[in-house]
């Protein structure tokens, strides 16, 4: 398969032909169609596979036909800057988490490329960054939120600025990486969605999908997939 074979929005092909990435990498190959066709994904993959893209590209792919109706609810930027509309409360479609700072601004420059002329906006959040300006990001309206754990479930405590109600993706990036951080209180309060995801599920039509992504596949992860995923799909290296 070729990025122009898979099926992917005009312009979700035309940002992906400014990465000028030649042809897609095996866990690309592998996860862009799986993901289009709305299964859960369980990949083994290191840093450098592009793995960052085998989930980006079709997650946006599939909110960019719908980005108008997805979108409506949030304010415009350009109004929000001059003050004409209220802050907004951050209600994201995805929700990419990192262990780490490095990699939550590498993910969300990786997404900003792919939201390119979409009217999605990915913003960014991460421990030890200004509170304030991150809680401005987000009152500016967020539609796909890269974060690291602890960060996350800071603001999944203040609802008035953020809410996972909406919440469509769930992706674990470095899964691995989190459960020998030790992060796994903050891990189930996320994929609970602080006690919103089944909001969504009983709301509208299709349950939130999750993805994990791992470099290794000890037994907690499989335990996670196991809990949380309907259909599980392995790619070994
Ligand atoms: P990752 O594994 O996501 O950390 O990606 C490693 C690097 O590969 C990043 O700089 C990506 O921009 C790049 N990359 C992602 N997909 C491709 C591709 N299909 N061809 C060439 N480079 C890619």
């Amino acid at each position: 398969m070729k990025f122009d074979q898979a099926g992917l929005h005009p312009a979700m092909l035309q940002n992906v032909n400014l990465c000028k990435y030649g042809n897609p990498t095996p866990i690309q190959q592998y996860c862009i169609p799986a993901i289009k066709s709305g299964h859960d994904v369980i990949a083994i993959a290191q840093t450098g596979s592009g793995k960052t893209a085998a989930y980006l590209i079709p997650i946006i792919d599939k909110l960019m036909g719908k980005a108008k109706k997805l979108c409506a609810s949030r304010p415009n930027p350009a109004t929000y800057r001059a003050g004409i509309d209220p802050p907004s409360r951050a209600e994201p479609l995805v929700v990419i988490v990192a262990p780490n700072r490095e990699l939550a601004i590498q993910i969300f420059n990786e997404a900003r490329k792919f939201c390119y002329r979409s009217m999605l906006r990915p913003c960014v959040i991460y421990g030890g960054g200004p509170m304030r300006e991150q809680l401005d990001q987000l009152q500016k309206g967020c539609d796909i939120l890269v974060a690291s754990p602890g960060r996350l479930c800071d603001f999944i405590d203040r609802p008035t600025v953020l809410t996972l109600r909406r919440l469509r993706y769930l992706v674990i990036d470095e899964a691995d990486e989190m459960l020998h951080d030790d992060w796994n209180e903050e891990f189930t309060k996320i994929l609970s969605g602080g006690g919103t995801l089944t909001y969504w599920t009983e709301q509208e039509e299709g349950n939130v999908k999750y993805m994990f992504f791992s470099a290794t596949f000890p037994k907690p992860i499989r335990d996670l997939a196991k809990t949380h995923l309907a259909e599980t799909h392995v790619r070994l290296r």
